[in-house]
């Protein structure tokens, strides 16, 4: 009896029956989803609220990303939610009662030509703008931080320097999944795993119903935050059509390793980056494969591109062996920026995909703000550079610009 108590209470999120009616359903328990419900709950005090999830939560890019987190955005819009989430981490932390091991060991984003540092001026001097570190040093400089890095100049893509961003870093993905996902079940929302959205009611141009495998439910609200899955459930479920592409990206880690690497490193010219874990697994990514797709595979050619790539950037990584690689979906917008909006034609319709692969670290920020979106139906100032009408206006954001300094996941 002792040990099934004891087993019971170390649950971190309770199973429960579906509900026929909640106040709000949010389609995905991946870090946006879950995220939102945990600052629904605590700081809106809307505890009537399911997560459907239709594997388990952290099935999404939740579970398959690099763990990389930074601020240095290219855009004015962008940088203050990135900030905040930055800031987040450790408040989140201690309120989650939750290690998520936020390591602010710093990023480098290294340069490869002049032109290169010059493109990166702007994105320093934007950051710093807002407040958030980010400088310019030259090769020696990067050498200092990084002894492992090879500066000469006879490899493929000599570095000339780096953006250099102190206060970003790695936090454990997993940790945030699980922290939110039991202090959100704590606080009283239902995580319902297995259970996949199939439909979206709607009547009177109002959010009505969310059909799943397991069962009808009454809602006024809904949040679509189904990562590579979500314009695909946009379009069939309610026939509107986001300007996303969805590509696979992939990831892999080495044998751990004593420790070597304590920044984040990433080359748009290599494409490719690498941060060490805290177990010591060298993991490194980039690479995505350059048409619209929604397999999870593996290539030869990915994990021959980032030996290579590492074998130069950090040559005391040759003869290391790679243990696991994976791929997950990057769900893309034309200028990298999510879509996070309420549907002003459907009233309860809330949307935050569209991430790419920037989407762990904003989740706290943009959990925070949507959450009191849908609780108060006022979108913030912060968020509404994000709406989808931008498309329509042709109001862009230069988010894409930033790839000429950054590798993809980074
Ligand atoms: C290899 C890789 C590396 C990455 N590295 C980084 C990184 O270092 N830093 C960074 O910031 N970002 C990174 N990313 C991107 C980041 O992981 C994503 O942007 C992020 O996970 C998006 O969060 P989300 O909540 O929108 O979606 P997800 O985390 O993907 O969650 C969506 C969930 O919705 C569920 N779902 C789908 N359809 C349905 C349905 N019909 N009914 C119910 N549930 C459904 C899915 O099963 C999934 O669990 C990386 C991604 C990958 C794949």
């Amino acid at each position: 009896m002792g040990f099934l108590m004891l087993k019971k209470n170390k649950r971190f999120w309770q199973r429960v029956a579906l509900q026929s009616h909640y106040d709000a359903v949010i389609i995905g328990g991946g870090l946006h989803g879950l995220a939102t419900a945990y600052f629904l709950a605590r700081q809106h005090g809307m505890t009537n609220v399911a997560v459907v999830e239709k594997e388990y939560i952290g099935f999404g890019g939740a579970g398959r990303n690099t763990a990389i987190v930074r601020a240095n955005q290219r855009t004015p819009e962008n940088i203050p939610l990135y900030r905040e989430a930055l800031e987040l981490w450790p408040v989140l932390t201690e309120e989650l009662d939750f290690n998520l091991m936020f390591n602010n060991c710093g990023n480098l984003n290294l340069m490869h030509s002049e032109a290169a540092m010059n493109a990166a001026r702007m994105n320093v001097a934007t950051a710093q703008f807002h407040g958030v570190e980010s400088h310019l040093i030259d090769a020696r400089q990067c050498k200092e931080l990084v002894p492992a890095l090879n500066i000469s100049e006879d490899i493929t893509f000599p570095i000339i320097g780096a953006m250099y961003h102190p206060p970003g870093g790695i936090l454990r993905h997993d940790a945030v999944v699980w922290g939110l996902a039991k202090s959100a079940s704590r606080l009283g929302v239902h995580i319902h795993q297995h259970t996949e959205t199939t439909s979206i009611g709607v009547e009177n141009h109002k959010i009505v119903s969310v059909d799943t495998n397991r069962g009808k439910i009454y809602t006024p609200r809904v949040l679509l935050a189904a990562g590579g899955y979500s314009a695909a459930i946009s379009y069939a479920m309610l026939g509107i059509k986001l300007p996303i592409s969805v590509l696979t990206i992939q990831a892999m880690v080495t044998q751990p390793l004593k420790p070597i690497l304590d920044h984040v490193v990433s080359s748009g010219a290599y494409h490719a980056y690498a941060n060490q874990t805290l177990k010591g697994e060298i993991a490194t990514g980039a690479h995505m494969d350059p048409w619209p797709n929604y397999t999870t595979h593996t290539t030869a050619y990915y994990i021959k591109h980032q030996a290579e790539a590492l074998a130069e950037l950090l040559p005391c990584l040759r003869g290391v062996k790679f243990m696991r690689h994976w791929a997950g979906l990057a769900d893309m917008t034309p200028d990298m920026a999510p879509i996070l909006d309420g549907n002003d034609l459907i009233e309860g319709y809330y949307m935050d995909c569209g991430w790419g692969y920037f989407g762990f670290k904003s989740c706290a920020a943009t959990g925070k703000y949507m959450a009191q979106f849908m609780a108060s139906g006022q979108c913030s100032d912060i968020l509404k550079p994000f709406a989808l009408r931008r498309f329509a206006q042709h109001r862009l954001m230069g988010e894409t610009a930033a790839l000429v300094n950054y590798s993809p996941d980074n």
